[in-house]
């Protein structure tokens, strides 16, 4: 029965579904910057931000009591940069993005910006300097304008409409009943799925801050969504210290620098250039099973032969 259901359908349900969800608490720490000091430690300083470099240093962790989920893991992503992760689904990759707001922080090693540890400065000061764009794109009930000056409460309209322009999603809301006072959520208007991201990319862009986090949507948009929500990202990314979760081999093939993941453990460093070249790597594997599909939907494992 489920064969005979448009799987893009099913996907736009789903999305729906996730639009009337409760918003749970990691979501809304995303940009909120009246977090709780819990966590601060007693004589925590403020961060100061320079390039935005952000180092994970022998990172250990692991949720409660369960199997580590990271091990080990070393690298820096470079201010001013973008460093994709890829990686099999489960390999860790949110879990490690996770750490950089402290949404969790690690059970051994340390996160540093500029040199940095980030345990030791306040959350609020963390968070003020990182925008994250998740996975799953989520709008609250309240105008589109509202939406987007969740991200910094004191952006001016014009600020906000010239995020919109960038992210490619000014036209689209100009179009709608109220334009930018259009009413989302239950009894507001359905946006597409290459829409809502396209706010979410915006919202970013509102936000203004050095330090982007991208977990790369995977969903199935069309053609003219999927273009459209690439050069929001792309207007998103630029100038930016961005680690993002890839999927598309165009981001990550434009990456300057992309760190393959699996099973909790960095297995693999380098360009798309350097590793293309390792042609019995994770990498190649990767890439491999991703040109059977459209996109590099490395959140489905790929199928390899030694497994
Ligand atoms: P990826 O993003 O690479 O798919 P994740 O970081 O989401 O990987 O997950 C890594 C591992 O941690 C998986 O085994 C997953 O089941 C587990 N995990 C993720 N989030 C949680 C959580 N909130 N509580 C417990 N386990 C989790
Ligand atoms: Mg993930």
């Amino acid at each position: 029965l489920l064969l005979a259901y448009d799987p893009a359908r099913r996907l736009a349900r789903l999305q729906i579904n996730l639009e009337r969800a409760v918003v749970n608490a990691r979501m809304i720490y995303e940009i909120l910057d009246e977090q709780p000091t819990q966590g601060d430690s007693a004589n925590a300083s403020e961060l100061a931000v320079g390039g935005g470099e952000i180092e994970f240093r022998n990172v250990g962790f692991g949720y409660g009591l369960g199997e580590p989920v990271l091990e080990n893991v070393s690298f820096t992503a470079e201010a001013g940069k973008t460093t994709a992760i890829v990686g099999p689904s489960g390999a860790g990759k949110s879990t490690l993005i996770s750490l950089v707001p402290r949404f969790y922080d690690p059970s051994s090693g340390q996160v540093l910006i500029d040199g940095t540890d980030i345990a030791t400065v306040t959350k609020k000061s963390l968070r003020h300097q990182i925008a994250y764009v998740s996975q799953q794109p989520w709008l609250f009930e309240g105008s589109i304008r509202d939406n987007l000056r969740y991200a910094r409460p004191d952006a001016t309209d014009t600020e906000i409409e010239d995020a919109a322009r960038l992210a490619n999603a000014h036209e689209f809301i100009l179009a709608q009943p109220q334009g930018y006072g259009t009413m989302l959520g239950e009894n507001g208007v359905n946006l597409s799925g290459g829409q809502r991201q396209r706010i979410s990319i915006a919202r970013a862009l509102v936000r203004d801050a050095p330090i982007l986090l991208l977990d790369e949507a995977t969903s199935a948009l069309d053609n003219e969504s999927e273009a459209a929500v690439q050069k929001a990202l792309e207007s998103a990314m630029r100038n930016r210290t961005v680690l993002v979760i890839a999927h598309r081999l165009s981001t990550i093939a434009r990456a300057d620098r992309i760190v393959v993941m699996q099973a909790g453990k960095v297995v693999e460093i380098g360009s798309h250039a350097d590793l293309s070249a390792t042609t019995d790597g994770l990498y190649a594997r990767l890439q491999a099973y991703s040109e059977k599909g459209s996109s590099v939907s490395a959140d489905a494992t790929p199928t390899n032969t030694d497994s």
